[in-house]
């Protein structure tokens, strides 16, 4: 069994060359440079953050009345203003699910849609103070400059209002509807939405082209569990696997729908205990697959 010193993030991430999506001149956000912003097929925007090691984007959609955010990122830049220079009309924020990376931007809109769920709703409502979050802020997860006035040591998750959202439950933005899932497994709050006009289903953490966590426990009741995952991950593919696009939480934001079936298959292969796999000194296992990757903690799931 081959060793790495991290399975979760891989020697030299930053330097890797940009990631080729972004295009030969990315647009930086005139509102909030920390923030690209990048127009989608279909519609929309993905709202990219390129200079931490989350790379996390969070999404835009307008219909004919209203707005919608899809997550609001680290909470590093003014976000707010960079979606009020891209839409003037009444606006509805919904967490894709409650870990720092999605909700860091709650502080600055009035309440957040997010999982019926008890433990995300505390999180949500109370935010997560300094040191919950300092291990994000390593100087070494930053690839370029923190924005002016932001201080890394003073870095939290400031509380929002929750409003409780399940399966079922749709959002009507004039002329574009974005259906709710449920999709446990990644955090057990963990949403999707669906745009079945488009075609399109927005994954969250759920599915991203880069490595998956199964893995994550901070001990508040939103840890990752890797059998739930998969039960998931199986449903979304037969279900979903022939939707056009997936708009995904990190790293780029347009996949095809058939990914989903290739992470059910990971899943099944991971569960199987045939894959090839690295691990590292914590004891994380990491699993590479054609343009992602599955890290687990055998530890967790019976028979690994
Ligand atoms: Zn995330």
């Amino acid at each position: 069994m081959e060793t790495i010193a991290d399975a979760v993030r891989p020697a030299g991430w930053a330097e890797a060359p940009p990631r080729a999506w972004r295009g030969t001149s990315p647009r930086a956000a005139a509102a909030s440079p920390w923030f690209e912003v990048h127009p989608l097929p279909c519609g929309g925007r993905a709202i990219y953050e390129p200079g931490h090691f989350q790379e996390v984007i969070s999404f835009l959609f307008e219909g004919r009345d209203r707005a919608l955010l899809w997550d609001t990122g680290l909470g590093i830049g003014d976000l707010r203003a960079v979606v009020e220079g891209l839409t003037a009309k009444p606006l509805t924020v919904v967490n894709s699910h409650a870990h720092f990376d999605h909700l860091g931007g709650n502080r600055q809109f009035a309440a957040v849609h997010a999982a019926d769920h008890p433990a995300a709703r505390t999180r949500i409502l109370r935010g997560l103070g300094p040191a919950a979050v300092a291990e994000h802020m390593s100087p070494d997860q930053f690839s370029r400059p923190w924005p002016p006035g932001f201080d890394p040591a003073k870095y939290q998750i400031h509380g929002t209002e929750h409003i409780p959202i399940r399966e079922g439950h749709s959002f009507d933005l004039g002329g574009r509807i974005f259906e709710t899932l449920a999709a446990p497994g990644h955090s057990p709050d963990s949403l999707m939405l669906f745009d079945r006009e488009n075609s399109i289903l927005l994954t969250g953490d759920t599915f991203y082209p880069a490595a998956l966590y199964t893995h994550l426990d901070s001990g508040d009741g939103l840890a990752s569990d890797f059998q739930v995952y998969r039960a998931t991950m199986n449903r979304l593919a037969r279900d979903y696997g022939r939707v056009r696009f997936l708009y995904c939480g990190h790293n780029e934001p347009v996949q095809p729908g058939a990914k989903l079936g290739q992470a059910a298959a990971a899943f099944e292969a991971v569960a199987a205990g045939t894959r090839p796999f690295r691990e590292d000194a914590r004891g994380l296992r990491r699993y590479e697959f054609d343009g992602f990757a599955l890290v687990a903690d055998p530890a967790k799931i019976k028979g690994l």
